[in-house]
């Protein structure tokens, strides 16, 4: 996706409307000549138009639900943040392995919501109960925020509030593009932007409807100069024909791109592909052509939580993709922190 997200429908709850993004919004999408229809909660939005299944779950990642968010209890983020911060649910991307397609179910539109306020107002309740410790939010748990903060400035919002905070840092990833409006930001160093990156092969045959690696690596070079704290996260990392060389070019292209200043403060984080058995029976659905390789008989099985365990890597192979990544990456940028690796 080149082109910075619109929704093709647009359904608001009446309760947006006592907020002032809410009545923004409205008028925003008005000028813009976008469907709107009214609703009263969200569990209503049920008449999302398609002939069939696939059709409704397509044309649903491409709605937008207006909301307010009810519940202000946030759920942890471990091991990357202490909370998630829920400004927003839902992604218009089709990635092949989102773990958002088992999570939304049913609901796969996108919710984002208006009351912005109310929301950092609880972040700085769970902030004073950890004082004097620092606390961590990250808000990129429910969706990819970063793709449809052009339309709300939630996260702009967001950003400044942490900036100014003694006690609070933010972070998210994404895997678009469309930054520019994140530049200017007064983030104070508080807020770690995070890309999701991968080989281009894995890019371009399983994540359609988000930005290209070059439009992230230049957006992370844009991110850089502007002196935000940058951290890449590689994920799914999946083995396909020539993965060893497509994960090399990924890094020289990094390398190429991101600015010697910022060097000093990026973070690595890596997660290999794996499959739980109720992921692999939706991502058939919804994507019925997946060239995907999801077959339990090549993988090692992996005790879950809830009893649900998941598909990775066989132990040699995980350990082949751990010390080549790790390899790229102590080449090409010796002073990076890298996280984790699972
Ligand atoms: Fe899911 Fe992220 Fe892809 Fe959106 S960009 S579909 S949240 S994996």
């Amino acid at each position: 996706m080149i082109k910075p997200f619109v929704p093709q429908l647009v359904y608001i709850e009446p309760g947006a409307m006592e907020y002032p993004l809410g009545v923004q919004l409205k008028e925003k999408f008005e000028k813009m000549g976008i469907e709107i229809r009214q609703t009263t909660s969200h569990n209503q939005v049920r008449n999302i138009p398609g002939k069939n299944d696939l059709q409704k779950y397509r044309n649903a990642k491409s709605t937008l639900v207006v909301g307010v968010r009810k519940t202000l209890k946030f759920d942890t983020s471990k091991p990357s943040a202490e909370y998630a911060i829920p400004f927003a649910t839902g992604c218009m991307g089709h990635c092949h392995y989102c773990y958002l397609q088992t999570t939304m179910g049913s609901k796969p539109y996108i919710r984002t919501y208006v009351n912005v306020e109310e929301i950092l107002g609880q972040a700085e309740q769970y902030m004073q109960e950890r004082a004097p410790q620092i606390t961590r939010f990250e808000a990129a748990c429910t969706s990819d925020i970063v793709g449809i903060d052009h339309l709300t400035h939630s996260l702009k919002r967001a950003i400044e509030y942490f900036g100014e905070s003694e006690l609070g840092q933010l972070r998210f990833v994404t895997k678009f593009h469309h930054v520019d409006h994140l530049l200017d930001a007064k983030h104070n160093g508080r807020t770690r932007f995070r890309f999701s990156i991968n080989a281009d092969y894995v890019i371009k045959n399983f994540e359609p409807g988000t930005s290209p690696l070059d439009y992230r690596i230049e957006a992370a070079n844009k991110v850089a100069k502007a002196g935000y704290p940058l951290g890449f996260i590689v994920a799914p990392i999946y083995i396909h024909e020539g993965w060893q060389e497509g994960y090399r070019q990924l890094f020289e292209k990094l390398d190429a791109s991101i600015p010697e200043e910022s060097r000093d403060d990026i973070t690595f984080e890596m997660i290999q592909h794996r499959f739980t058995k109720p992921a692999k029976r939706v991502i058939e659905k919804n994507y019925p052509k997946t060239k995907l390789e999801m077959n339990e008989e090549e993988r090692r099985y992996k005790w879950g939580r809830y009893g649900i365990g998941k598909y990775v890597y066989v132990k040699d192979e995980e350990q082949e993709l751990r010390e080549t990544l790790e390899y790229y990456i102590d080449q090409y940028f010796p002073n990076a922190k890298i996280e984790y690796f699972t």
